[in-house]
């Protein structure tokens, strides 16, 4: 069994030192405990700790999960969305991670407007170019927000990138070098409105170096939770 208390005293002490070694605050790096897979007992475990940010990959397990968790979580959809279940989780989450295409936006907008909500969503960019990842070219991301930046009830507020499994983080820093001069990039032509623009990247290989590359959000599971089982990821 997982010791989650110890696992999270862990993962504290590791941002801290990313953020000393970068001169960063420690309140600009929000720590998603990405908890699919897992039963809610764990979950209300790392509450109990004092996490109140869940990140899931599926929309059915986001589904079960939500309404068995304290009202004051805030939900991260993580995972690769279908157009069709956006309906489901519009006004539940509060940040949609994975938003890879035009057409999911307008879907994303068109439910937050029947729900008279405000969808805040990051782009995925697929920074590395592996054909295995969801996620648009560096090229093709600041065409993307703009156009999205036209449609209502729907804010980008950033990015997001899965790095390469590696067992080296050092090599996935260019990466996320290059997710945040793209940021940069976006911030300086201000495309969209006028906040910085955010950074969703590293996980519990690599969270470290994301942290030193400027990651608003990074994305944690096993390293609090333990390994998931092998059949689904
Ligand atoms: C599973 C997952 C994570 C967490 O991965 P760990 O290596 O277990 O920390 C982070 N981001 C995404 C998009 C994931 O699917």
């Amino acid at each position: 069994m997982a010791n989650i208390r110890e696992n999270l005293m862990n993962v504290e002490q590791e941002i801290q030192r990313a953020c000393d070694r970068s001169g960063r605050k420690r309140n600009e790096v929000s720590l998603i405990a990405v908890s699919k897979t897992k039963p809610i007992s764990m979950l209300q475990e790392a509450y109990a700790e004092g996490i109140r940010d869940f990140g899931e990959n599926r929309v059915q397990e986001l589904m079960e999960k939500i309404p068995l968790m304290p009202s004051d979580v805030r939900w991260h959809m993580i995972g690769h969305l279908q157009r069709n279940k956006v309906k489901y989780i519009i006004d539940k989450v509060s940040l949609i991670h994975s938003v890879d295409s035009f057409a999911l936006a307008e879907e994303i907008s068109r439910e937050a407007v029947k729900k008279h909500v405000t969808a805040n969503i990051l782009i995925e960019v697929n920074v590395a170019e592996e054909s295995s990842k969801f996620g648009v070219t560096v090229e093709n991301a600041p065409e993307l927000v703009a156009k999205i930046a036209e449609l209502p009830a729907i804010q980008v507020k950033g990015f997001m990138t899965v790095a390469p499994f590696t067992e080296h983080q050092e090599e996935n820093r260019i990466y996320f070098h290059k997710l945040m001069q793209l940021a940069v990039d976006i911030d300086s032509k201000n495309i969209d409105n006028n906040n910085a623009f955010l950074l969703s990247m590293g996980m519990t290989g690599d969270y470290s170096v994301a942290i030193e590359e400027g990651a608003a959000y990074i994305r944690v599971g096993t390293g609090i939770f333990g390994e998931r089982g092998s059949v689904i990821e």
